[in-house]
């Protein structure tokens, strides 16, 4: 299905449509929204203000020309889906949405002249701008992990060249090799992400080097879905995952990249391969920017996302400071719609719609076996909190996860097409 502004209409609701309308009417000069990062956030305010473009002129800004999502990444690092079925162009937004796609970076953005500045030469003027930049790392704050060591102990928290990487190193462990994953503090990407990781690399050592052991050094103390994780380890994978929390280590100390030694406080571990994620914040362009307060992620008005540092300036995605929301593509998405239909609103006076903000997230144990969350969120006095949330239990019967595994599959379709049509 091709997106059309037609079917936005009946999305958004007859008034912001005609509001629009109205102000192309009264031959007001088109209003300007540049939008900064075209991953999940970026490429859908960028689709969902394109949808009104009768008066708007949209321009995305995104140094790739194809992007890779994080999610499902967990598959192809088990051998289930190659990299290009995770991958997708710019082309549907560019040529069907009306949106101008410049691949290249932004330096900086100046919120008094309202420009941003690129790094091929050039700035874009606006009269708002959307910033969703995702994640950066602190790579200060485990000794000896630096950018340069990421090409030999990878992250693979951002989907690519680093997950290529990392699932080259799986495929070329011995049998018998431990693979060590190092897992973040609160608050990073996808909560239960780095859990999943350690599922679906058990999935492939099972079949392909059944004495591997997988170790996951924790920063915390628990994790989400924890229940419905160690259930589906005694089940599928006994004795291959051992995880150690944060209250008996520290979590990661210090690294010996080259040798591949991982240090604790107290405990050295040699390992064949390490995942090392480290902690997070929000992405280098929102640092540059004054666009993060000193937790390192911005804030923003969850009605808008207008951030509450730079006026004019929107923020989505996991480079907010979400309350209770997770640092989600489904989340972030939301979060997205909520962002471009308040800034139609801005730019043409329409009436402004009551935000919704959900997440839906699916986690695969193995190929047959998935659990899901749905959380329901609202504004609460500037944060966002639960309103109501619905999590998998342990328990269930082979034929409803059986049903959620393919769920979660259909579900990366039609989402994927959400974001880049
Ligand atoms: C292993 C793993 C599994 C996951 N599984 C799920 C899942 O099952 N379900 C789910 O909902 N979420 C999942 N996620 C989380 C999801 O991938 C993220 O929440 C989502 O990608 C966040 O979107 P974003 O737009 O904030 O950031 P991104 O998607 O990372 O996009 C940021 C974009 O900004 C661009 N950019 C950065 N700086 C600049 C600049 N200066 N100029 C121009 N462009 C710039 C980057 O190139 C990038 O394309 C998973 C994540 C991981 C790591």
């Amino acid at each position: 299905m091709t997106w059309t502004r037609r079917k936005f209409g009946c999305f958004a609701g007859a008034t912001c449509v005609a509001a629009l309308s109205a102000r192309a009417a009264r031959g007001q000069a088109r209003a300007r929204v540049v939008v900064v990062g075209g991953g999940i956030g970026g490429a859908t305010v960028a689709r969902y203000l394109a949808a009104s473009a009768a008066t708007l002129d949209v321009t995305l800004v995104e140094p790739k020309l194809r992007y890779t999502t994080c999610f499902f990444s967990n598959f192809y690092l088990a051998g289930l889906r190659s990299l290009e079925s995770l991958t997708h162009g710019y082309e549907t937004l560019a040529e069907q949405c009306g949106i101008k796609v410049i691949h290249d970076t932004v330096t900086t953005i100046d919120p008094i002249a309202k420009t941003v500045v690129l790094k091929g030469g050039g700035s874009l003027n606006y009269d708002r701008a959307v910033i969703a930049p995702g994640i950066a790392f602190k790579f200060g704050a485990i000794e000896g992990y630096d950018e340069a060591a990421t090409q030999v102990l990878p992250h693979a928290w951002n989907a690519g060249p680093q997950t290529k990487l990392l699932r080259q190193q799986l495929e070329s462990m011995e049998d018998g090799g431990v693979f060590l994953i190092a897992a973040p503090p609160d608050p990073f990407r996808c909560p239960p992400g780095p859990y999943e990781r350690a599922c679906l690399v058990a999935y492939y050592f099972k079949q392909f080097k059944p004495r591997a052991k997988i170790m996951i050094l924790d920063a915390k103390d628990t994790f989400f879905e924890q229940d419905l994780f160690q259930d589906a380890w005694n089940r599928h994978y006994p004795g291959m995952i051992e995880w150690l929390p944060g209250q008996f280590t520290g979590g990661v100390k210090s690294i010996e990249v080259k040798a591949r030694v991982i240090k604790t406080a107290s405990e050295t571990f040699k390992v064949s391969v390490a995942n090392i994620i480290p902690p997070q914040m929000a992405g280098e362009l929102a640092q540059r920017a004054g666009l993060a307060d000193q937790s390192g992620w911005c804030p923003v008005d969850p009605m808008t996302f207008e951030s509450r540092l730079q006026p004019g300036i929107h923020v989505v995605g996991d480079a907010i400071s979400g309350g209770e929301m997770p640092k989600s593509a489904f989340a972030t998405n939301s979060q997205a719609k909520v962002c471009a239909f308040a800034i139609a609103a801005e730019l043409t006076g329409a009436e402004q719609t009551a935000p919704h903000l959900f997440n839906t997230c699916f986690t695969v144990f193995a190929p047959n076996d998935a659990v899901s969350d749905s959380i329901n969120l609202k504004p609460v006095a500037g944060s966002i909190k639960i309103n109501d949330i619905f999590i998998s239990q342990v328990g269930e019967s082979d034929e409803l996860r059986r049903d959620v595994a393919r769920t979660a599959n259909g579900w990366y379709a039609a989402f994927t097409h959400d974001v880049f049509g």
